[in-house]
């Protein structure tokens, strides 16, 4: 029994039947995909979630487990630029992966970067050699291996933020935040994450980004079908409310409508969180007590508007980072602070780059996310949305990245973080769960097998390895250890 299916628990599920258990999924909403969901209005199609593809022999991998091939799912294709980066004083840089056409962008802000950029290479490859070859898919269910491992993450300078080792080696601000903006893609604060996600550097460098054709939505039909033929059941609009417990075990779910489901193995692929508070009783809760998930960091929430124009914006390239006047501050504001800034750093998707299909003919379909606190700053998002959402589209014209877009406007969709929390039960409405810090890694993150009740895992971005679907889909092949 798999609740939720988002890609770590389409991945728990494909991966759990394949090895012969007669496994049912269980989505609470009408479609699956969780935070890849998708959105259709007037002929425009929008993946609500992840558009970056940065491993995709993950999804290799896991088509591989059930004796498939993703190929027959699924096109995925590469982009390039993987981000045009753009700074408040108009300078532009293109991030690519191919390595001449790199170092030549570093020149033009600074030549003597160059030198410090290739060392710091060799440092992300060294990280991922170990925390992505060897600790990935490693199960963090005892202390003693991460003891064992400790000594190699200290080696990495696991103990330093990612913003705090670029600035080791390159110099010029602006480098440092081209180089150290990644951690955002899985909530993580650069000035806070564990050097180990600097590893995401080499990792796009070495396989590339991608998007899938159709969309990521159409990664996520794929997914479905193979499971399906396979002899998976997927159940939509069946949101569990209970893991039944007994003997310290558990039997099965029980569903909203008061259906059960018993089960030898329950996967949650929910909100961490929200599965312990919501779904196992306290009287079955050693560890996971209510106040001490309210005691862990949880990380940042975004705002996404999601648009269609009539007119075409051929300059655009498919990912665009458009960053504010304010690196550090505007960090602090989202992630200590808690407040909603003036000014903000924004992601632009454009898939119609790559894939026309997505939006009717002539037309255009994006969206743009600006990073904001979770829920615990209070904010009132049903009052806030619809002026935060204008300041942000106006940005966009202002900055003559999407000229006239108001006057090409067709669709317009807004989710803000309440609706995080209302519509996948993401605990204060997080965007990714629990922040990517040291203390909250590997063995320190919630794990994949509960410590509280027997036959009950995890996977997802709230478990080990964590946010990300790289991460996500890992999450499943952790569980071999456990599920034969
Ligand atoms: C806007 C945005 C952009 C992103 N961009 C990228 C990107 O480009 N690249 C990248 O790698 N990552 C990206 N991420 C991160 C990535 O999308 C997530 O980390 C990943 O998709 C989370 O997958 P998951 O397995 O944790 O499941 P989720 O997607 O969180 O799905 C969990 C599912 O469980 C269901 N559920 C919860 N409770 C219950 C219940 N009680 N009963 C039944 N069902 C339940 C929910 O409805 C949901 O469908 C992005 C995230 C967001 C929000």
């Amino acid at each position: 029994m798999v609740i939720g299916s988002g890609f770590g628990g389409l991945a728990a599920a494909i991966r759990t039947q394949a090895k012969g258990y007669a496994v049912t999924l269980l989505e609470m909403r009408d479609a699956p995909g969780g935070r890849a969901y998708v959105y259709r209005d007037q002929g425009f199609t929008y993946d609500a979630g992840p558009t970056i593809i940065t491993v995709p022999f993950v999804f290799e991998e896991l088509a591989a487990a059930a004796g498939k091939r993703l190929s027959d799912y699924v096109k995925i294709v590469p982009c390039d630029p993987f981000y045009r980066i753009h700074f408040p004083d108009g300078r532009v840089f293109d991030y690519r992966g191919d390595t001449a056409a790199l170092e030549a962008e570093i020149a033009k802000f600074n030549p003597a970067d160059v030198a410090g950029y290739r060392r710091f290479h060799d440092y992300s490859r060294r990280v991922f050699d170990r925390a992505f070859t060897d600790l990935a898919a490693h199960s963090f269910d005892s202390f003693w291996e991460m003891v064992k491992v400790a000594p190699d993450l200290l080696r990495l300078r696991a103990d330093q933020s990612v913003y705090h080792r670029v600035s080791h080696y390159i110099q010029d601000p602006a480098l440092r935040q081209v180089f150290s903006f990644e951690p955002l893609l899985i909530g993580g604060n650069p000035l806070n994450s564990s050097a180990i996600y600097s590893m995401i550097h080499f990792l796009e460098k070495r396989w590339g980004v991608h998007f899938a054709m159709g969309g990521t939505g159409a990664l996520v039909q794929g997914l479905v079908r193979l499971f399906g033929e396979i002899g998976g059941v997927l159940h939509c609009n069946a949101r569990a409310t209970e893991i039944v417990v007994e003997n310290g075990r558990a039997r099965g779910v029980r569903l909203a409508d008061g259906r059960f489901f018993p089960a030898d193995l329950v996967i949650s692929n929910g909100d961490v969180a929200n599965t312990y508070r919501k779904l196992v009783a306290p009287a079955h809760r050693r560890k996971w007590t209510d106040v001490r998930l309210e005691r862990l960091r949880y990380a940042m929430s975004l705002f996404v508007v999601y648009f269609g124009t009539d007119r075409q914006y051929p300059h655009l390239p498919h990912h665009s980072i458009i960053l504010g006047p304010r690196y550090a501050g505007l960090l602090g504001d989202i992630f200590d602070k808690k407040i909603v800034a003036e000014d903000f750093s924004l992601y632009l998707h454009a898939p119609t780059r790559t894939d026309p299909s997505l939006a009717p003919p002539g037309g255009e379909c994006f969206y743009v996310l600006s990073p904001v606190p979770h829920l615990g700053g209070g904010q009132n998002w049903h009052d806030l949305k619809d002026a935060y959402a204008d300041r942000i589209l106006a940005s966009l014209e202002k900055t003559h990245l999407v000229p006239d877009l108001r006057r090409h406007l067709v669709s317009k969709l807004i989710f803000t973080p309440q609706d995080f929390h209302d519509s996948l039960d993401a605990y204060l409405g997080s965007a990714f769960q629990f922040e990517p810090t040291l203390t909250q890694s590997a063995w320190f993150r919630p794990h994949n097998k509960s410590e509280d009740v027997e036959g009950l895992y995890f996977v997802g971005a709230g478990t080990h390895p964590g946010a990300g679907l790289p991460g996500v889909v890992s999450s499943a092949k952790v569980l071999d250890k456990w599920i034969h």
